[in-house]
């Protein structure tokens, strides 16, 4: 799909060669996070991870349709903001506009594994507290694809789990013990590449939501985030003291991630999961998914909702993410 938007477009910042090497594009990182404008706000990043085709670039894309709608942005400010937050409630724009963003469903040759930001930021001033923030929209792409290798599919993983405040986790039908060992392979890399920078009480990652799609046991736990909580609770986090490795899995999550979250939801329609020729709209949405993609979106973006990036307990600004993930990117590198 095409992805010609008004106010912005996804830049990869980093991605392999095809030997391996982690190729990172310094200029882009610049011309997004070294800006006056910014610099000194707090920063929010919300990335999304897992499998190609797993309607990823889709969800941030209507992330991205809330954000225009509700914030000012480098790219497009907006008149006369009004210092309290006032929820556009047709944030989800016309019922047959065409989806615009990151490039989704096709496109993209399937071997590109990367990070891609959303080369616009979004401006919040927190009313309660007067704090200035920047909102940062980040996909991934390439996750736990047969053409990419396990030490690519680790660094992806680790990479954009420190670099988030939020990690999307997006997952078909379910959470699988496979998933949540490459989670723990990635925690572990992450935990031998950048040991030193990271103080030695603290976890080195923050918040995760398992995001399940096409969820079908409605019977069991209900969409959302409460039924998903429950799910996470009650199904996957369970200790089995007859399997020792199983739970030495769910150990190293829980000990690298600060806060979880899981979220299920509906099966989107025919149309959305299979039609050639959809566009996007939201008309072709079954209600019930309409209705949960929207309370997502809203958990994750509406401003009481923010999460600010921490960094050894510390907020973190625009300036030192750019350190940051300019040094992340180098220690991947080596
Ligand atoms: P990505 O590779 O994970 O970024 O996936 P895309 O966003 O490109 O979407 C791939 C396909 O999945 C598109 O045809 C979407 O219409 C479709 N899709 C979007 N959301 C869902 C969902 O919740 N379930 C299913 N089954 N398909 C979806
Ligand atoms: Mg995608």
């Amino acid at each position: 799909m095409s992805c010609d938007h008004p106010h912005g477009k996804p830049v990869t910042v980093m991605k392999f060669s095809e030997t391996g090497e982690v190729i990172v594009d310094n200029e882009e990182i610049d011309r997004i996070f070294n800006n006056p404008e910014i610099e000194d706000r707090k920063i929010v990043i919300l990335s999304l991870i897992g499998a190609f085709r797993g309607g990823k670039s889709f969800l941030l894309n209507y992330c991205l349709r809330f954000l225009y709608a509700n914030y000012s942005s480098i790219n497009k400010p907006k008149e006369g903001m009004p210092y309290f937050f006032h929820k556009n409630e047709n944030w989800m724009g016309s019922c047959d506009e065409p989806l615009k963003g990151f490039s989704w469903r096709s496109g993209i040759d399937r071997d590109t594994i990367g990070i891609i930001l959303w080369n616009d930021v979004f401006l919040h001033t927190l009313d309660y507290s007067g704090e200035k923030l920047a909102i940062v929209i980040m996909d991934t792409q390439g996750l736990f694809d047969n053409n990419s290798s396990p030490t690519e599919n680790s660094r992806i993983f680790a990479l954009s789990n420190l670099i988030s405040s939020v990690q999307v986790l997006n997952l078909a039908n379910r959470i699988q013990e496979d998933q949540l060992q490459h989670l723990q392979f990635a925690t572990e890399y992450t935990q031998f590449t950048v040991i030193d920078s990271i103080e030695a009480n603290e976890k080195p990652f923050q918040n995760l939501m398992f995001l399940v799609r096409d969820w079908n046991n409605v019977e069991d736990y209900e969409f959302g985030k409460d039924g998903g909580m429950k799910y996470f609770q009650e199904e996957v986090l369970v200790i089995d003291s007859q399997r020792e490795e199983l739970n030495s899995v769910r150990e190293s999550i829980t000990n690298s991630f600060d806060q979880f979250a899981c979220c299920l939801l509906p099966h989107p329609g025919k149309v959305v999961a299979g039609s050639k020729n959809y566009d996007g709209r939201w008309s072709a949405m079954d209600e019930e998914f309409k209705d949960e993609l929207q309370s997502l979106i809203e958990c994750l973006l509406l401003p009481q909702n923010l999460i600010v990036k921490k960094i050894n307990s510390m907020d973190v600004n625009v300036r030192e993410m750019r350190q940051y993930i300019q040094n992340y990117f180098r220690l991947f590198q080596s």
